[in-house]
């Protein structure tokens, strides 16, 4: 029986592992994959403090070092469900074991959306991708598409300009959603175009994505772009489907909380991305996850 299991090894997961550490708790931390969450994927962060610039994936040893310094039990697993015993003591179902707790942080976070459209389950993986960090050197000197109109897609547009030959952002409206900041750096970069007031349609090519098949929305004209890949960053949902029967979520299935991070249900809690809120960035996951723990950890001691 652990007093404090989170679930999720993402920044809110790991400060909250770091702070029910600290408070003499046995506490155990799940994840299914690799430590550090959307951090890895990130190319490289300019507004974590301490750190004026610094790659996502040292960010997140960096994080996991100082967890497992404080002795944190990692236990790599997937939950698939959560529910109360008579005792009131939490019992979690993941695909590899069972576990028990008297207070849970859910600290999942989101998983990437997608458009929708024709071809796209088919190119998925096939030039189709959601990380540039991971995927970006596979179209070395080539023609690439990315298509959002967040942070998220104009960060990764500028880590893809010094790899790729070239660089359309396609984006639905007439202006950006992200930082002002991004959109001027990107104005300076030669092999970057912006292709806005824009959708795609549709992903062509016979075994790989060849080409996107595309609609201006403001004078319905089509036209086709040929690229080697496409980087879709148009959005997240969040990874909670093994609470949605709790009645903790909101319609979009986000969880929601009190101030102090802690759901409808006593003991149990959520923090970062996976909460209902406006600013989702590593700052306010690593806030939540502080929150969540010291709060946990007043219950169950
Ligand atoms: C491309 C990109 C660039 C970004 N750039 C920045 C930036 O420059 N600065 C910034 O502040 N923020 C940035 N962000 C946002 C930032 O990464 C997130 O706000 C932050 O990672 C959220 O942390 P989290 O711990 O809540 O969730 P996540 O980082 O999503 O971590 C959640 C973890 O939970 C795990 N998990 C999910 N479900 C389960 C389950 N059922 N069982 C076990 N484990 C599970 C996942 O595998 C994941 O590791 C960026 C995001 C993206 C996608």
């Amino acid at each position: 029986m652990y007093d404090v299991l989170i679930i999720g090894g993402g920044p809110a997961g790991m400060t909250a592992a770091i702070y029910a550490a600290r408070a003499n708790t046995k506490v155990a931390m799940i994840e299914y994959s690799a430590p550090g969450g959307q951090m890895v994927n990130t190319f490289t962060i300019d507004n974590y403090p301490g750190f004026t610039s610094i790659n996502g994936a040292d960010l997140s040893l960096q994080m996991l070092n100082q967890v497992i310094e404080l002795d944190v039990e990692f236990i790599a697993d997937q939950i698939v469900s959560l529910k109360r015993d008579s005792n009131s003591n939490f019992i979690l179902k993941g695909t590899e074991n069972v576990y028990s707790a008297k207070s849970v942080i859910i600290a999942t976070g989101t998983k990437n959306k997608n458009l929708g459209v024709l071809g796209e389950q088919k190119f998925d993986g096939r030039g189709i991708s959601y990380c540039a960090v991971c995927d970006g050197n596979l179209y070395k000197d080539r023609e690439v598409a990315v298509v959002g109109g967040g942070n998220s897609a104009l960060e990764e547009s500028i880590y893809l300009s010094s790899i790729a030959s070239k660089v359309y952002i396609i984006h639905r409206r007439n202006e950006f959603r992200g930082d002002q900041k991004y959109v001027e750096k990107l104005k300076e970069i030669n092999n970057v175009e912006f292709v806005l007031n824009t959708v795609i349609t549709e992903f062509k090519g016979s075994e790989i994505l060849d080409c996107l098949s595309l609609k201006n929305v403001s004078t319905n004209k089509t036209s086709e772009l040929k690229v080697a890949a496409c980087f879709e960053y148009v959005g997240q949902d969040p990874n909670t489907s093994f609470v949605k029967d709790l009645g903790i979520t909101n319609e979009f299935g986000y969880i929601i909380v009190d101030e102090n991070c802690e759901t409808s249900i006593n003991k149990l809690f959520a923090a970062g991305d996976v909460i209902e809120k406006n600013i989702r960035q590593i700052t306010t996951a690593v806030a939540d996850g502080s929150i969540a723990a010291l709060n946990a950890v007043r219950k169950v001691n």
